[in-house]
């Protein structure tokens, strides 16, 4: 599995939190640690979404996070993935069909990628973040999304 062209030299990642109790939002800061070392295939994380190629989101969406999540999805540049991490960021989870609740994710923007648990292990993490190459390269050779 090789990206070409404009994606030679990096896979960057932007995290986005919608309202996650934290737990899911470690287990990727784990997948960063030298045991896993994702930054050695040239995935890392970058602090602005416009750098971004895949788009990491955690939690159920909370109403205040709703319209945020939109527009760091906007600003991402084509083409790009959207992995939600946790079943939280699925359903709602622990946090399903409460009143504070605009999500799941994929009620605010289109979902490439679940990742299903609680909390996903950086495994399944790095699983979907390989997934995710393969829908660019798709998306690179004008294959269907
Ligand atoms: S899936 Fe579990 S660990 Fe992740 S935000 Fe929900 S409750 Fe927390």
């Amino acid at each position: 599995m090789r990206l070409s062209k404009s994606f030679n030299r990096s896979l960057w990642v932007f995290h986005f939190n919608s309202g996650s109790c934290n737990g899911c939002d470690i287990e990727i800061v784990c997948t960063l640690t030298p045991r896993y070392d994702p930054e050695r295939f040239g995935i890392k994380l970058v602090g602005s979404p416009r750098h971004a190629d895949v788009l990491l989101v955690t939690g159920p969406v909370v109403h205040d996070m709703a319209d945020r999540l939109r527009r760091v999805y906007d600003q991402m540049p084509d083409p790009k993935v959207v992995i939600s991490v946790g079943t939280c960021s699925q359903s709602g989870g622990v946090f399903f069909d409460s009143y504070n609740l605009d999500g799941p994710v994929n009620d605010i923007i289109p979902v490439d990628v679940h990742v299903p648990g609680c909390a996903p292990r950086p495994e399944a993490i790095i699983d979907a973040v390989v997934k995710g190459i393969a829908k660019l390269e798709r998306l690179e050779e004008g294959g269907k999304k």
